[in-house]
């Protein structure tokens, strides 16, 4: 066989952003990070200017409402994830030991927004998938289903499968959880009757496509979809993005930020808590923290 590539391989040079609150406790930082890239194909609105919008808009809530956080609050803006996690996994290559032990835990924000969407959260204490995260995912799993529970929310577990930038986190035994509300998978009927959309349809139909922008689905295969999608939800899609999805996520982002800001207890149970190391310290009613 002869095979022709037209191709060209060069080295480039690419940033990650990150920025941190001026205040805090440094030493029991709450990390949140999504990725600012898209691949070549099309902008991205979903993959992932979801949830780096997301991030933005906590951020900028936290200033705004004059939040001072007991733990240090960092955001980072991954560059490269779709090259193959390269910004993420070359920020976690280089902190000190020390540094890593800083960090409480790490929330990733990777597709928050899909048209066609389920609340997924990442299976932290492996009771589905097998696969735990680092001692303490558990409890960062809990802050989010505790949320979506009092906001009688459904939810569905997700994998850490190495897909997005918790990975390097994981490795680096840094507890990791996060939010996702699907990608090229396929929506069960199941699922479809719970969070409305489109059985048999992926979660988002122009993953990783030119189509996943902000102007609306019009022309090619993907346009009677989104239609049918579009009736669905009526009114909430706005081009590749579920804004009733992304509303819910983003609130859910949010509450598991402030909460990791705002607690006096250890995430991963060693000797970073000013108060009792124990999950039961994490209490919250609704989205208000009590303690
Ligand atoms: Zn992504």
């Amino acid at each position: 066989m002869r095979l022709a590539v037209d191709a060209t391989i060069k080295t480039t040079t690419t940033e990650n952003v990150i920025a941190e609150t001026p205040t805090g406790r440094p030493d029991r930082v709450a990390f949140a990070g999504a990725h600012l890239d898209s691949v070549p194909e099309g902008p991205g609105i979903n993959d992932n200017g979801s949830g780096s919008s997301t991030l933005l808009e906590i951020a900028q809530q936290i200033q705004e409402l004059g939040i001072q956080p007991r733990n240090k609050v960092r955001f980072a803006f991954w560059g490269a994830e779709e090259s193959g996690l390269v910004g993420s996994d070359y920020y976690v290559s280089q902190l000190s030991t020390s540094e890593r032990k800083n960090i409480a835990a790490y929330l990733n924000y990777d597709m928050v927004a899909s048209p066609n969407y389920v609340r997924f959260v990442y299976d932290g204490d492996g009771g589905t998938f097998g696969v735990k995260g680092p001692n303490g995912s558990n409890l960062v799993e809990k802050i989010f289903l505790d949320y979506f529970a009092s906001q009688n929310l459904p939810t569905e577990p997700t994998e850490f499968d190495g897909r997005s930038d918790y990975d390097a986190f994981t490795a680096a035994g840094i507890p990791a959880g996060g939010l996702f509300t699907g990608a090229e998978g396929i929506k069960t009927a199941e699922e479809a009757a719970t969070y409305g959309g489109l059985a048999g349809v992926a979660y988002d139909p122009c993953y990783h496509k030119a189509c996943d922008s902000l102007t609306p689905v019009e022309d090619g295969a993907d346009a009677a979809t989104y239609a049918a999608l579009g009736n669905t939800y009526s009114g909430d899609l706005v081009g590749n993005l579920n804004t009733k999805g992304l509303d819910e996520m983003s609130d859910a982002a949010a509450h598991a930020t402030l909460t990791l800001a705002q607690t006096t207890s250890a995430v991963n149970g060693t000797e970073k808590g000013s108060g009792t190391p124990s999950s039961s310290n994490y209490q919250y009613k609704g989205s208000r923290l009590i303690k």
